[in-house]
């Protein structure tokens, strides 16, 4: 599959003509009048102008969303931090998810499965090297059995099963483990790919710190914030919080399955150039600078688990705080600013699955600017 196919590129172009028909209802198929109104409207829509505010995964992803979705909208992603400096750069990147507690289950397997498929149709393209997008197989083990054994996500990701007792004398800490192929996108080659994808699709791009969104509502109809951790000073959102998380890059390119302890703190992931050794969860924790004690406790948890590893060379060490929330947040508002009712979408604190759940909730995110569109376009007088 390529994605400047031919093929592709009708298929979106369908998409669009279905999202124009899903706006405006099925003014196409009526009469002359009719079809003056819908073209007179897709013009005003024209001139509907969205901003995207955040350049990390999630705020690229619902951006590509939008622009490509919309074509008849001027979209503008801006942010203060872009690739490599943002959390999203540094992120391991593999696809796997907890569940969080107040979202629907339903829901949460839709973000899932909608992220898996868009990434695996990348890395079975030509596309995977400069999208940084590949396969990974390995282990996520329990040093005991969990209450699930089969998480919501494992009918989504390839080939899960549970390890069988010979496969776990590998680990001899571990009672319960489970073996699948998942994949892992590597956000620093991701991120510049998916811009490039973004301005070709007529996307404007803009540094600028934003201090609060009232800057915003005379230059923009429609506000989509996916600022992160960004969210807490932005939107005054009091239940976003950082946990932080060091990880070191090595070289040992005999390493090539995946393992990770199921509580979370330990974990092997190989990439296309490294691999990413970790890590920690400590919550609460503003601390941006790299911690020797932790990167020493990094090198001897992940040693027990891949015993070669202590051969391998540390090429680098990065520290990023994962936007936490209780549960993410992706839902719409109408805010007053500067006297007028702003739509305002919110798609960001997915902590530390915002990879794995980027372009799930970016579509969710494209569903509720349509909800805002089909609420400012005029009705028509039938
Ligand atoms: P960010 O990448 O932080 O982007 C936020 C953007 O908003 C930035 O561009 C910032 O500049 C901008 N911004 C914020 N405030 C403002 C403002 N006021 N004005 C203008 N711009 C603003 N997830 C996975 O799914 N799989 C993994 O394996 C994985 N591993 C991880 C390992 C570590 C060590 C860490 C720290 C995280 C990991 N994550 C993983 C989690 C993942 O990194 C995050 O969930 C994801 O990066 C969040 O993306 P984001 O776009 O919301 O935030």
């Amino acid at each position: 599959m390529t994605f400047d196919s031919g093929s592709a590129r009708s298929r979106e172009k369908n998409r669009n003509t279905q999202h124009l028909l899903s706006v405006f209802g099925d003014i196409f198929c009526a009469g002359r009048r009719r079809r003056r109104q819908f073209y007179f409207r897709a013009a005003m829509m024209k001139s509907v102008r969205v901003v995207v505010v955040g350049a990390g995964v999630i705020g690229f992803s619902t951006a590509v969303c939008i622009v490509e979705a919309l074509p008849f909208c001027s979209v503008t992603l801006m942010a203060d931090k872009f690739s490599p400096d943002t959390t999203s750069d540094g992120a391991a990147g593999i696809l796997f998810a907890a569940q969080f507690p107040d979202i629907p289950l339903q829901r949460q397997r839709c973000w899932f499965k909608n992220s898996f498929d868009h990434l695996l149709a990348i890395a079975q393209s030509q596309c995977a090297p400069e999208a940084g997008v590949m396969l990974n197989s390995g282990w996520q083990i329990f040093k005991e059995v969990p209450a699930v054994k089969k998480p919501f996500w494992s009918e989504f990701v390839i080939g899960f099963r549970l390890m069988t007792d010979v496969e776990l004398k590998r680990f001899p800490d571990h009672k319960f483990g489970q073996a699948f192929t998942t994949l892992k996108c590597e956000c620093s080659t991701y991120l510049p790919w998916l811009e490039k994808r973004f301005r070709k699709a007529g996307g404007q791009v803009e540094q600028r710190k934003v201090n609060n969104l009232q800057e915003l509502s005379n230059s923009f109809d429609i506000i989509v914030n996916c600022s992160g951790l960004g969210s807490k000073v932005l939107v005054g959102d009091t239940q976003v919080y950082p946990v932080r998380g060091q990880v070191l890059k090595v070289e040992a390119p005999w390493v090539q399955h995946f393992i990770r302890d199921g509580d979370g703190t330990t974990y092997i992931y190989p990439g296309i150039r490294s691999v990413t050794i970790g890590g920690t969860r400590q919550e609460g924790d503003w601390r941006l600078q790299v911690d020797d004690r932790d990167t020493k406790g990094i090198l001897e948890r992940c040693s027990r688990l891949e015993p070669s590893l202590n051969k391998a060379k540390i090429l680098s060490e990065w520290v990023g705080l994962r936007p936490s929330r209780k549960n993410p947040r992706v839902e719409r508002e109408v805010v007053e600013l500067q006297g007028r009712p702003v739509p305002v979408v919110h798609n960001y604190g997915h902590g530390g699955w915002g990879v794995t759940l980027a372009w799930g909730t970016a579509l969710d995110t494209l569903g509720l600017v349509k909800q805002s569109l089909h609420e400012m376009a005029p009705q028509p007088k039938l």
